[in-house]
């Protein structure tokens, strides 16, 4: 299988993820955006430089589809939001006791104000809990022990593994199916067997996590689309 490699470049005032792949049936360079990633396709025999020197000739092109990318979704009432997979609508209630309740496919919020900090926190809190139980589960039964567990929001990674053991984790995975979250959980508790993309890395991944290749898809082709959430956005 191969997931590629990304190359961040600063371009046109801003830093720029790009996912650089190897096609062998490719006859030419080309790019591609989709949901705000810039995807460069390189065939056999041209080098990585000739296509990020195609990449920045092409400045204009990539600035126009990327202005075209998916609007970003504030945290705000009347806005949906996916949790696990699921959209959730973002309503008031007002009198609700609690600043915020999650109920079926709705999240209740007492008052709009502080809608952004109060649905942002919530799906924090998720994401912690839901990293918490993948990693305690395939650590387990890989017989390894990770550090510590922190969840952040990268911009360029859904997950890393510190030497040290520590696993570092994006809260926005916690938008994604649920067989999302609990392969990067696989892949970083793999990690800590082997540092590396080697192919006993993927197979120790795939024995932790069977439908890895299902969730390397979808990140792929809905993960950058999760980005426009927030305010981060
Ligand atoms: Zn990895």
């Amino acid at each position: 299988m191969s997931t590629g490699r990304y190359r961040e470049i600063r371009f046109g005032g801003r830093e720029l993820r790009v996912a650089v792949r190897r096609n062998p049936r490719a006859r030419r360079i080309s790019l591609s955006v989709r949901g705000g990633e810039v995807r460069l396709t390189l065939p056999p025999g041209a080098s990585e430089a000739t296509g990020l020197a195609f990449l920045r000739s092409r400045g204009t092109w990539i600035e126009d589809r990327l202005m075209k990318a998916p609007e970003p979704v504030p945290f705000r009432p009347g806005e949906s939001v996916p949790f696990r997979g699921r959209a959730r609508r973002i309503c008031v209630v007002p009198g609700l006791r609690d600043p915020l309740r999650v109920e079926e496919d709705r999240i209740l919020l007492a008052a709009a104000a502080g809608s952004e900090r109060l649905v942002e926190g919530w799906l924090r809190r998720e994401a912690r809990l839901a990293f918490e139980e993948a990693v305690t589960r395939h650590a387990a039964a890989l017989g390894v022990e990770p550090r510590g567990i922190a969840i952040r929001d990268q911009k360029t990674r859904w997950g890393s593994a510190s030497a040290a053991g520590r696993l570092n984790f994006s809260w926005r995975a916690v938008m994604a199916p649920p067989l999302v979250l609990d392969y990067l959980a696989a892949h970083e508790v793999a990690h800590l067997r082997e540092m590396n993309h080697s192919p006993r890395f993927w197979r120790l991944c795939r024995r932790l996590c069977p439908e890895t290749d299902a969730a390397e898809r979808w990140l792929r082709a809905e993960g950058p689309g999760l980005h426009r959430y927030g305010h981060e956005a």
